[in-house]
């Protein structure tokens, strides 16, 4: 099972970004690199403003141990995570 990213919309989390029973997961996007439980509790960043500056640093992949995928299409990503923000993902 893989959870989609609400900050940049990379599907492929492999822990619910957060639940109402455990918080955030500690787990680092590999795509824009927000940290939830971090970079949000600790370090006060929003998921709007994470985003907005990962989009003008330009959509640059995050993760130095993950590779980034030979197919990844950030800006695809991103207009797939507007269509459906309100959507629950990984099911
Ligand atoms: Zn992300």
């Amino acid at each position: 099972m893989a959870y989609k990213c609400p900050v940049c919309g990379y599907p492929a989390l492999a822990r619910e970004p957060r639940t109402a029973v455990n918080g955030g997961s500690y787990e680092i996007c590999a795509s824009c690199g927000f940290q939830f439980g971090v970079s949000d509790d600790d370090l006060g960043h929003t998921y709007d403003t994470w985003r907005t500056e990962w989009v003008a640093r330009g959509l640059r992949w995050a993760s130095i141990g993950v590779p980034e995928p030979e197919d990844w299409d950030p800006g695809a990503q991103l207009q797939a995570l507007s269509a459906n923000i309100a959507t629950p993902t990984g099911q």
